[in-house]
């Protein structure tokens, strides 16, 4: 087999699995969801601060971030804490 030939099937199958990953990562309720609180203070303009949360879920390995001046958002739509 040629080597182009071959590097365009594993194309084609790392496309297949990384679809069928975000349609896990969609599905998972991430139950174990962990959760780490970032700022960034102390700025010369106060109004340049940032505080963020940082979402990780140990199953799908997803991770996400989230502005702290919102609700907890765990996907859109859906509160905890
Ligand atoms: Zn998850």
């Amino acid at each position: 087999m040629m080597i182009k030939d071959r590097v365009l099937e594993i194309k084609a199958e790392r496309k297949k699995l990384y679809y069928e990953l975000l349609d896990l990562q969609l599905k998972c309720e991430h139950l174990n969801v962990t959760k780490k609180c970032h700022g960034n203070s102390g700025n010369y303009d106060p109004s340049a601060d940032l505080y963020w949360i940082e979402w990780r879920c140990p199953d799908c390995e997803k991770a996400w971030t989230s502005d702290q001046s919102r609700a907890n958002v765990l996907k859109p739509g859906v509160v905890i804490d």
